[in-house]
This record gives C-alpha cells, sequence and structure tokens, in this order.
C-alpha cells in the first residue's frame, strides 16, 4: 500500500530537530552517533509518518548511497532498545517506528488511505489492574481518517 501524502507527514510544529540534539539524545542512550545512525534518527524526528524500516531504507538511499538494509535494521533495534524510538505493531508483519521523545499518544490506522495518523489518546500503566506488572501500553485505532470518511459520505449521497 503507497500509503503517505508525504506533506501530512512533515512535523508542523516547526521545532526541526537539529543536529546537534540528534547527537545529544544518542549520547544520553549511550549510542555511538555514526552518520548513517544519525541519518535513520533525522529522518524519524523529521516525519509523523511512522515508516517502516523499508520505507526508512529507501527514503535515505538517494542521500546516504552507502546505507545498506542491515544497518537500518541494526539501528532501529539499538535504538528500540535504548529506548529512544518507539515500536508501533498496528498493522500485521509491519513494524513501524516512532521517536519516543514524542508524548504519549495513541495512533489511528485508516483503512482507506493506509496513513497512520497521531490521535491524542491515551491510556497509562495507571490504568492497568495494579495486579499486571505493565511493560508498555499502546493504544490503536483502525478505520477511516476524516478525509477518507468524508470522501466515502460524498459517494454514497
Ligand atoms: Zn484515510
Ligand atoms: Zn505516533
Amino acid at each position: 500500500m503507497e500509503a503517505n501524502n508525504k506533506e501530512g507527514c512533515r512535523d508542523k510544529s516547526g521545532n526541526s530537530t537539529t543536529s546537534a540534539a540528534i547527537v545529544a539524545m544518542m549520547r544520553e542512550a549511550q549510542i555511538q552517533p555514526s552518520m548513517q545512525r544519525m541519518a535513520v534518527l533525522e529522518l524519524l524526528a523529521a516525519e509523523r509518518c511512522h515508516p517502516s524500516a523499508e520505507e526508512i531504507y529507501s527514503r535515505l538511499l538517494p542521500s546516504v548511497p552507502t546505507l545498506s538494509r542491515t544497518t537500518v535494521y541494526n539501528t532501529l533495534h539499538l535504538m528500540a532498545e535504548k529506548n529512544l524510538v518507539h515500536e508501533i505493531e498496528i498493522e500485521p508483519g509491519v513494524t513501524r517506528y516512532d521517536l519516543a521523545a514524542r508524548p504519549p499518544h495513541g495512533h489511528f490506522l485508516c483503512r482507506g488511505c493506509g496513513r497512520i495518523f497521531d490521535i491524542e489518546l491515551t491510556v497509562s500503566p495507571d490504568d492497568v489492574p495494579g495486579e499486571f506488572v505493565t511493560d508498555s501500553v499502546d493504544v490503536f485505532c483502525r478505520g477511516l481518517c476524516p478525509e477518507c470518511a468524508a470522501a466515502g459520505s460524498a459517494e454514497t449521497d
């Protein structure tokens, strides 16, 4: 599925994450900031698309021709382990990635256009009954985004 309208994926907050901030995040997580690792993290900081490893690889390849798929996968694994990125498994068989530094939010998968949206909906580990020991909480919703819902109702009218 060729999902993402690239325009809708840019971080519109205007706080672009500087290279210095990227390096600082990696140092804090005790990850050696190689050029290729920085490129992966910079992409995740700039985009709100929740790209898969495959998408990250193909997006970076033109600007980082020495990049290998293995490096992208290994980098994402390492960053997930160090809590720099979150793995999102909203679709079977596809792991997508989000910057962990973002405030907690839920995800909405549109079955019309395939885009994944950040939504303000959170469940905290405190909401889980106390006898459970919670490692992580994910909030996933599926359905139609406002655009696709409007397009759908226009068709049936
Ligand atoms: Zn949609
Ligand atoms: Zn997100």
